[in-house]
C-alpha cells in the first residue's frame, strides 16, 4: 500500500505523499523511510520465499560479531524455532544466550550468540527482493501508482500491501488479502500498531473505491477481531470529493471512534491527482471550500471525541489546511503528533521549531544570500517563515517549484523532480547557495523521482547545492553555513 522510500510516492497518491509533507524547505514532501517497529525495512523475506534471513552487515564488537557470524549468512532458526522471517527473529531473539542455526554457503553450523542484557545482537538484514513483498491487488481509483507516467524505475511501482511492512514501517495495509493464518501470527505475534487504509467503512462503497478487486470482504469485522486482539490500528481515509465524503465519511469516522481506543487515530488526507490518470476513474480534487468545511467538520468532531473518549481522534492531513487558507491547529492539539510520518502536524511542528530555533541564532559574519527550494503548497508559509529571520546579512528566497512532471495539482516538495526544479531556478538568481529538500531525494542513493542528482544540478547551475533535512535545525544549519 504505502511505500515510504525517500523520494518515492506512495501507492495512496499525492494526497498521502502531501501527507508526508514535511516542511524545511519541504513544505510539503515526504518523510522518507520509517522505521517503527522493530527495526529498519531491510528485514523481510515472504513465506514462499527462501527460509530464514540473510545477514547484511555484522557491527565489530557486538554480540553477532563475537560468536562469528558474517555478512551473507542466512539464520535458518533460534533455538530449533524456525525463522520465517525478521520478525520472528526479533520474536525469537529475546534470550541471552540463543543458539542460532545458519547456512553458509553450502555448509550448515550453530553459532551460540551471549549479549550482555539490554545490548542489541550487532545484526542487520538484507532488504527485500522483488518479488519478495505482499502485494495489493486492488486497483483502488485513487492509487498514486496508477498514476506515475511509464518508464520511471521499477520499484516505484511495487503496490505493497504487506501487515509486515505495515508493522516495521508504518506502511498502509488495506487488510483485503489477510488470511486465517497472517490474522492468527498479528495476533501471535502482537504486531501492533497496524496501519490501515480505511476510506470508508460501507463495505459497497470501500468495494468501489478500491476498485472493485475481485474478492470482496467486509472490513469492520477483520478490524474488530484485531481490536478485540489488543492489536492498536492507526486508520487512514483518503478522501474524494463526491465519494466518500459527506455522509459516508460521518459514517467512516463514527464507526472507527466506535473501535477506540483500538483504534488509536483517524488520519483523513486529501486524494491527490497527477496529469497521468489516463484511462483511469474521472476524479476531482478537493476545493478550497470543500477544505474549509472539512476542517469545521474536524473541529466539531475532535471537540465531541475529546468530551466522549477523552482524545481528539480524528485529524486532517496538514494540506487540508492549506487548500482550505485555514491555519493548522496548535501543537497541543495534536496530541504527541502520534501519525505525523503520515503528514498530520508537520507543519505546525516545523514552524514552530523553526521559530524556537531562531531565539538561538547566531549572527552572520558575511553577507550571504540563500534560496530554499520548496513545493507551491508550502512556500508561502516558508517565506512567511524566513523572512521573520531578521538576521544581518542574510537574505533567503524561496524558491517555489511547479510540478510540471506530476501535474500542478501536486505541490508537494517529496514529489518534486530534478528537471522541474532545475528550470525554476534557471530563471532566478540564485545567491551563494541553494538549498533542496532531502525529501525529494530516494534515501538509499540521493537521487530525485526522475534519477537525476543535486550534483547534476550543482553542475548545470554552476551552483553550490545542500540537501537539507526537513527539520528547524537542519534549515538554519543550510542558511547560515560559512557564515
Ligand atoms: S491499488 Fe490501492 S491498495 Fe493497492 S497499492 Fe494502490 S492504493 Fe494501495
Amino acid at each position: 500500500m504505502k511505500i515510504r522510500f525517500s523520494a518515492e510516492p506512495n501507492s495512496e497518491g499525492a494526497s498521502t505523499a502531501t501527507s508526508e509533507a514535511s516542511p524545511g524547505t519541504g513544505g510539503a514532501g515526504k518523510a522518507g523511510a520509517r522505521t517503527r517497529g522493530a527495526g529498519g525495512r531491510d528485514w523481510l523475506t515472504r513465506p514462499e520465499a527462501p527460509a530464514g534471513v540473510v545477514v547484511s552487515a555484522v557491527r565489530r564488537g557486538g554480540a553477532a560479531d563475537a560468536a562469528g557470524l558474517q555478512a551473507g549468512d542466512r539464520l535458518l532458526a533460534i533455538d530449533g524455532t524456525p525463522l520465517r522471517d525478521v520478525i520472528d527473529f526479533h520474536f525469537n531473539a529475546g534470550e541471552e544466550t540463543l543458539a542460532v542455526e545458519l547456512q553458509r554457503g553450502a555448509a550448515r553450523t550453530t553459532a551460540r550468540l551471549e549479549r550482555r542484557r539490554g545490548r542489541d545482537l550487532g545484526l542487520e538484514f538484507e532488504a527485500p527482493r522483488p518479488g519478495e513483498i505482499s502485494t495489493c491487488a486492488n486497483k483502488c481509483v485513487f492509487c498514486f501508482i496508477h498514476q506515475l507516467p511509464r518508464g520511471m524505475r521499477k520499484s516505484l511501482y511495487v503496490k505493497d500491501d504487506d501487515y509486515r511492512l505495515s508493522f516495521l514501517h508504518g506502511n498502509y495495509i488495506t487488510l483485503t488479502d489477510l488470511d486465517e493464518a497472517e490474522i492468527e501470527r498479528i495476533l501471535a505475534q502482537r504486531l501492533s500498531p497496524l496501519f490501515v487504509s480505511v476510506h470508508a467503512t460501507d463495505p459497497e462503497l470501500r468495494h468501489t473505491l478500491l476498485g472493485r478487486p475481485r474478492v470482496s470482504r467486509p472490513l469492520l469485522p477483520v478490524m474488530e477481531r484485531l481490536a478485540r486482539g489488543g492489536i492498536a490500528m492507526h486508520a487512514q481515509i483518503v478522501l474524494v470529493p463526491g465519494l466518500n465524503d459527506g455522509v459516508p465519511l460521518e459514517r467512516t469516522v463514527s464507526d472507527l471512534a466506535r473501535l477506540h481506543p483500538a483504534v488509536t487515530t483517524t488520519a483523513i488526507v486529501p486524494v491527490g491527482l497527477t496529469r497521468h490518470r489516463e484511462r483511469l476513474p474521472q476524479l476531482r480534487p478537493l476545493t478550497p471550500e470543500e477544505a474549509r468545511a472539512l476542517v469545521e467538520s474536524a473541529a466539531r468532531w475532535q471537540r465531541e471525541f475529546r468530551s466522549r473518549l477523552g482524545t481528539r481522534f480524528v485529524y486532517l492531513g496538514d494540506e487540508v489546511y492549506l487548500m482550505g487558507g485555514a491555519e493548522p491547529p496548535p501543537a497541543r492539539d495534536y496530541e504527541g503528533f502520534p501519525v505525523m510520518e503520515d503528514g498530520i502536524g508537520l507543519v505546525r511542528r516545523f514552524e514552530d521549531g523553526f521559530i524556537r530555533a531562531l531565539h538561538r541564532l547566531p549572527r552572520p559574519q558575511t553577507p550571504r544570500k540563500v534560496t530554499v527550494v520548496t513545493g507551491e503548497m508550502f512556500a508561502p508559509r516558508l517565506q512567511r517563515l524566513l523572512g521573520g529571520l531578521g538576521v544581518d546579512g542574510l537574505g533567503a528566497d524561496v524558491a517555489a517549484v511547479p510540478n510540471e512532471f506530476f501535474g500542478r495539482r501536486i505541490a508537494v516538495a517529496g514529489l518534486l523532480t530534478g528537471q522541474d526544479i532545475e528550470r525554476e531556478l534557471a530563471r532566478r538568481p540564485l545567491g551563494d547557495r541553494v538549498l533542496i529538500p532531502a525529501v525529494a531525494l530516494r534515501e538509499a542513493d540521493g537521487v530525485f523521482l526522475d534519477d537525476r542528482t543535486p550534483a547534476d544540478l550543482a553542475r548545470d547551475l554552476d551552483v553550490e547545492i545542500r540537501v537539507v533535512a526537513p527539520t528547524p535545525r537542519a534549515l538554519l544549519a543550510g542558511l547560515l553555513a560559512g557564515a
